[in-house]
């Protein structure tokens, strides 16, 4: 038999004698055409999916779901794709979550654009490695004119530079490190007697406003530096770091002789959308000698839209977090820290004989993984890379500032709708808000209607919200990235949200207050 001739042979049970069989898997010269067809028939099974999803989930609950998965035996191989796909039915695509359906409202992932998804295939199946130029060549090319574009459009200046990261936790990690390690560096250039590293962590803080991404205190705790160094700078109202709480903690800390390490600026908070002042902090980090980080992992889709101006100021960070799988509508993972200081990037800088000697970097032979926290790494640019060479940065740019307009009619339905509170105006396109039970109700009651309201509505699989806390009180959030959501989709879905609150205040409130309600 030839290694292609019958690819569903593969016995079903574990003894696989012939590396025939097991061969026939191996994706090279002699199965292109079974690769075809095998990834097609995958493909085929998706586009069906996406045509027939009724909402964005079906409403299975972990119990349901869990023996399905459970009884699948591992170790017996079903031998072909198209049997495996049947099976992936039941145990994934019938109840996967789908961000593509506009009625997903809740978290920061967003429907991907086709060029991308086109890039997630030939970079998968060519499988390149970006650590080294020898298991990757044109692709290191590429990723390092993507991450010059984005230095680009940010502003940082000629000595920009970057590596592309699994997400916005990574590339928050990366820059924590490289922030402190620069941190270290001064305090021992400028200290008389030689300090050590152990000797200065204790003494560093960073200063982030207190709706700051918490993947910055889980950084600052990788690095030895303790959840504690993380010191909350109060907001405004509308959810942005105050300045003048900033200017005080950093004359705070240098009063009691600690060393700001870093200042993280979020643009595009998590919860709200809000953008810290970023001209502002500029300043005083500029004042006292202090590294500005700006977290844009949700707002950098702003980059390349109409509403650019609303990150002036991002261009005198030192770094940067992008997200693209969040507002440039990348399939995960997608993410990129960019330094102002290509300099700075040497801190994650070690040479191995077996990977990338020295003598490499001598001959300017372009390794990434000299700049990579990572070793082995995927091609992710290869994503940006088609979306730019099919669609380009304005149509991502208007597809950004369509779900940003859709927030903001949104929030004018909130903030007209007696049944309903709204925290802020959004920035960006997220919208906090709760259901407001009638008069009497206590906090108490408030908050268990609004987690019912949640929780009932996902069970429904007829729409997804998130939550979030505020001042301590349950809300519910819309995040928006989906610029086929359309006003009466959020309409329809308040309604939804009312409908369940509704039915639970019935049941379970004080006669009293569905006696109130009810009339
Ligand atoms: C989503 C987000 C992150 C984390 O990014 P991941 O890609 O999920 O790791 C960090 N900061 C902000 C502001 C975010 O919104």
């Amino acid at each position: 038999m030839s290694f292609h001739e019958h690819p569903g042979d593969a016995p079903a049970t574990g003894g696989v004698s012939g590396t025939a069989d097991s061969r026939s898997h191996l994706l090279n010269h002699r199965t292109a055409e079974q690769y075809r067809t095998a990834v097609a028939d995958g493909v085929d099974r998706v586009a069906a999916k996406l045509t027939g999803v009724r909402g964005p989930f079906t409403g299975i609950s972990p119990e349901q779901l869990a023996p399905t998965v459970d009884a699948i035996d591992l170790d017996r191989p079903l031998g072909d794709a198209a049997a495996a796909l049947d099976e992936l039915e039941s145990v994934y695509l019938r109840d996967a979550v789908y961000f593509h359906h506009p009625r997903y409202l809740a978290h920061l992932n967003c429907p991907v654009v086709i060029p991308a998804v086109v890039g997630e295939a030939v970079l998968s199946a060519v499988n390149s490695s970006l650590d080294t130029w020898d298991q990757s060549a044109g692709g290191t090319l590429m990723e390092r004119r993507l991450i010059d574009w984005t230095a680009e459009r940010i502003g940082l200046g000629r000595a920009a530079d970057g590596i592309f990261t699994s997400g916005g936790s990574q590339s928050n990690l990366q820059a924590m490190l490289l922030a402190r390690d620069e941190a270290c560096r001064i305090v021992q250039k400028n200290s008389e007697t030689e300090l050590r590293k152990p000797e200065i962590l204790p003494k560093l803080r960073i200063l982030a406003s207190e709706v700051s991404h918490f993947s910055i205190t889980k950084s600052a705790t990788l690095l030895g530096l303790g959840a504690d160094a993380v010191v909350t700078v109060p907001c405004d109202r509308d959810k942005r770091m105050s300045a003048v709480a900033l200017a005080r903690e950093l004359e705070r800390c240098r009063r009691e002789d600690l060393v700001v390490m870093a200042v993280v600026a979020t643009a595009g908070t998590t919860d709200f959308g809000s953008i810290d002042p970023l001209p502002e902090i500029a300043d005083l980090c500029e004042r006292e000698g202090t590294w500005m980080h700006v977290d844009a992992a949700y707002g950098c889709g702003l980059l390349v839209s109409k509403r650019r101006h609303l990150l002036d100021g991002i261009e005198r960070a030192d770094s940067v977090t992008v997200d693209y799988h969040k507002s440039f509508f990348q399939p995960v993972s997608s993410s990129a820290v960019l330094v102002r200081d290509e300099r700075t990037l040497g801190h994650v800088t070690y040479y191995a004989d077996y990977l990338n000697p020295e003598r490499m970097a001598r001959k300017r032979i372009p390794n990434q993984v000299d700049k990579s926290i990572q070793t082995t790494r995927r091609f992710d640019a290869l994503k940006l890379w088609m979306t730019l060479r099919i669609m380009g940065a304005d149509a991502l740019g208007e597809l950004f500032d369509e779900v940003v307009d859709r927030a903001a009619d949104g929030w004018k339905l909130l903030d007209d709708d007696p049944r309903f509170e709204v925290v802020t105006e959004p920035q960006l396109s997220t919208l906090v808000f709760r259901y407001l039970p009638p008069s009497g109700a206590t906090p108490e009651l408030t908050d268990r209607v609004n987690l019912h309201a949640r929780e009932a509505l996902f069970a429904s699989g007829d729409a997804i919200v998130a939550g979030t806390v505020v001042d301590g009180s349950h809300y519910l959030k819309f995040t928006l990235l989906n610029p086929e959501t359309s006003l009466d989709d959020i309409a329809h879905v308040l309604d939804l949200i009312a409908e369940h609150a509704g039915r639970y205040l019935a049941e379970h409130a004080t006669p009293e207050l569905s006696h109130r309600r009810a009339g």
